[in-house]
């Protein structure tokens, strides 16, 4: 497992090349909730998610090669390609020809090749496995790796400082290095604070696996919060055992509930998308009722703006 120690190294490595972000008191929210709600501020990150710290440490991490590589074209891959081209270290993101244009820019205008091979998920992860046998690559995955872990951790720290007698802490959860990191720094400095979970209803692998007690696959599903969907690798190494461990609690929300978290967050100023907005939307509903101060982790920006525009619209 990751501990306080590996956050703290962590910290000190990536300092300068990840923001501090801020926190803000949402007052609506705080009214709903009955007791006070912090946001924090990480969709206001570099690349536009928490994803960079994991990424940055891990390649700060690294002695010699090649070159690093991943099968993400979400945030993670976003990160990755940020934190290579800072270390001056060449990056590989592999995808399949189903990735939206504006992905693959995004990748490239972050200085990384986009190497488009076959057509699934599979395929682009073959090709990134191949590059770390054949061709001296570090692969990056997006969670289950310790540097990674520790990385997202350092979001914890901050976040104590800024919210010291917060009293519980809700972390969207896909495959759980946000949630290990952070709940590892937390509770590490304060045992009693209450780590909450919070996944999308459609296809969330993370509480399929707790519910089984293994590692399991779920069928992927369209979801608001797309960031959240993927499984948790039935080889999971680190995650599942750190989330088993470390989480109080489990919410998962329907979609309904995502896009009022996205309206609500949007109406207090802050774009973000579906995945970030999980915190406001299950205070909004109901579902998330605990002792304050709470924290909201606001975990990522980045939304299609066209599909912003069409949540705040109404639109299903
Ligand atoms: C990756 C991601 C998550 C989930 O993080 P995990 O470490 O996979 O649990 C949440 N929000 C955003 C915006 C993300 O990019």
């Amino acid at each position: 497992m990751v501990g306080l120690e590996d956050i703290l190294a962590a910290r000190d490595r990536i300092a300068g090349q990840v923001l501090e972000t801020p926190v803000a008191q949402s007052i609506a929210l705080g009214e709903r909730a009955g007791v006070p709600v912090w946001l924090k501020l990480e969709h206001r990150q570099t690349t536009g998610a928490f994803k960079l710290r994991g990424a940055t440490n891990a390649v700060m991490r690294l002695g010699r090669v090649a070159g690093v590589t991943t099968a993400s074209t979400g945030n993670h891959g976003r990160a990755l390609a940020h934190a290579a081209r800072q270390a001056g270290t060449p990056a590989v993101i592999c995808m399949s020809s189903l990735v939206p244009q504006n992905k693959l820019d995004a990748i490239r205008d972050l200085g990384a090749e986009a190497r488009i091979v076959g057509d699934s998920q599979d395929d682009a992860f073959h090709e990134a496995r191949r590059l770390k046998r054949d061709e001296g690559f570090a692969l990056i995955p997006p969670f289950d790796h310790p540097d990674v872990i520790a990385g997202q951790g350092t979001l914890g720290l901050e976040l104590l400082e800024q919210v010291p007698d917060a009293a519980t802490v809700a972390i969207p959860l896909s495959g759980g290095g946000l949630l290990a990191g952070v709940a590892a720094a937390l509770k590490a400095r304060r045992p009693d604070i209450r780590i909450v979970g919070i996944s999308m209803e459609r296809g969330a692998a993370m509480a399929a696996s707790l519910a089984a007690g293994h590692p399991v696959e779920v069928r992927e599903l369209p979801t608001l919060a797309d960031s959240l969907g993927g499984g948790i690798g039935l080889q999971n190494r680190l995650t599942f055992a750190m989330v088993r461990k470390l989480m109080d609690d489990l919410i998962l929300l329907p979609e309904d509930d995502i896009a009022a978290g996205i309206r609500h967050l949007a109406a207090e100023g802050h774009v973000v998308e579906g995945a970030a907005a999980v915190g406001a939307g299950a205070i909004l509903s109901g579902r998330l009722v605990s002792a304050g101060p709470v924290v909201l982790v606001v975990s990522g920006a980045n939304i299609d703006p066209a599909a912003h525009a069409a949540i705040l619209r109404g639109a299903p």
